[in-house]
């Protein structure tokens, strides 16, 4: 008999994934749980592309490139140690892949400068970033770029942290668009794949932890740093005594336990006390803290081994940069083709 439909499972089977990290600083426990984690997984059901965005990073480092080109090493050993495989991921510099900076060039003329100014998270980055009045042209559209980078790739989904939302449903009215243009599907939508802790916040409990805002705990941190993150943890300002009731919303320890610990019943017994009084914060740090060291050690020690084998890194990275050109460039001739831009 002849097939009709596809079933679930294969729909399901032929997603593409793009992720990436920019290249601004060692990758941290925000990373691990919002993205990292996920990737792991479904490198192993899926085709998985993992851009390390050296050019994006750029856009508000362009006085300070430094920055990006020493951490482009970095990122690729954090990705290796927390499990990232390079035989099943192909891991790309996004600098090594000119069609993707073409296609930014393309996109540029589908958005309009209002849009890019509208999209709350490039709004909050540019708020706490104090540019001023000297907000770089790059910058104000890196949305674009990477709206590039996930169709670059023709990927349809896309396993991200909350802050990234913004940027996906940029990247959709892009394809929109240029689908529209050319009425014809050129470009596939994508999809965004939350985790569980979507957007880990910094031990202060202020804001997303953040390389650009220093407020990390990186994965090669060692036991001190660690230790000294877990006790400047923000908890409950109105929990004075031990046997105070304890407020869980909003307080970081717990907000990191639900993240990190396995034992969720265990967890919630913790919360059950802790609200009831008689539950200091020096106790459920020093459970974070064991959780913490637990969970970093073996992926510090994995590190630290591929930290000391550069040539390896850029084998890795040079490998699955050459990979990535000719899809990118195939999606670049398509979009060319869109503008009517294929005379010869
Ligand atoms: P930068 O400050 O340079 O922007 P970053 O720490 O925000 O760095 P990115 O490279 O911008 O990290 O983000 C890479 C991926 O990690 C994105 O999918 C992002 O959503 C996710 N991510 C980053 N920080 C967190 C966090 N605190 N919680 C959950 N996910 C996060
Ligand atoms: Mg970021």
């Amino acid at each position: 008999m002849q097939k009709t439909h596809t079933s679930q499972k294969e729909v399901i089977k032929s997603e593409k994934i793009l992720t990436g990290d920019r290249a601004t600083g060692p990758l941290h426990l925000g990373h691990f749980v919002g993205s990292l984690q996920q990737r792991v997984k479904l490198q192993h059901q899926y085709t998985q592309t993992i851009l390390v965005a050296d050019m994006q990073g750029l856009t508000d480092n362009g006085h300070n490139p430094q920055k990006v080109s020493s951490n482009i090493l970095n990122v690729v050993a954090d990705y290796l140690a927390v499990g990232i495989d390079p035989l099943k991921t192909t891991i790309c510099l996004q600098s090594k892949i000119p069609a993707l900076a073409e296609l930014t060039m393309y996109y540029a003329n589908l958005v309009s400068i209002a849009r890019l100014q509208r999209n709350p998270t490039v709004k909050n980055e540019i708020a706490s970033k104090s540019f001023g009045q000297s907000i770089p042209a790059g910058f104000l559209t890196y949305p674009i770029s990477q709206a590039a980078d996930i169709t670059g790739f023709n990927a349809t989904l896309i396993p991200v942290g909350e802050d990234q939302l913004p940027m996906l449903e940029q990247t959709n009215e892009i394809v929109r668009r240029l689908n529209h243009i050319a009425q014809a599907d050129v470009l596939i939508e994508c999809k965004p794949l939350l985790s569980k802790v979507s957007r880990l916040p910094s031990v202060d409990g202020k804001n997303k932890m953040s390389k650009s805002l220093g407020n990390t705990i990186m994965l090669g941190s060692n036991e001190k740093e660690i230790s000294k993150a877990v006790k400047s943890m923000y908890t409950d300002p109105m929990h004075l005594n031990i046997n105070d009731p304890g407020q869980i919303d909003g307080n970081v320890v717990f907000t990191y336990l639900d993240a990190f610990h396995e034992d969720d019943t265990y967890i919630k017994d913790l919360k059950a006390h802790y609200k009831a009084g008689g539950l200091g914060d020096g106790t459920t740090k020093k459970i974070l803290e064991s959780c913490l060291q637990d969970v970093l050690k073996p992926i510090r020690e994995r590190r630290s081994l591929y930290m000391n084998d550069k040539a390896q890194l850029i084998k890795i990275l040079k490998q699955g940069s050459e990979k990535s050109q000719e899809e990118a460039n195939q999606v670049l001739q398509k979009v060319k083709s869109a503008f009517g831009l294929n005379l010869f």
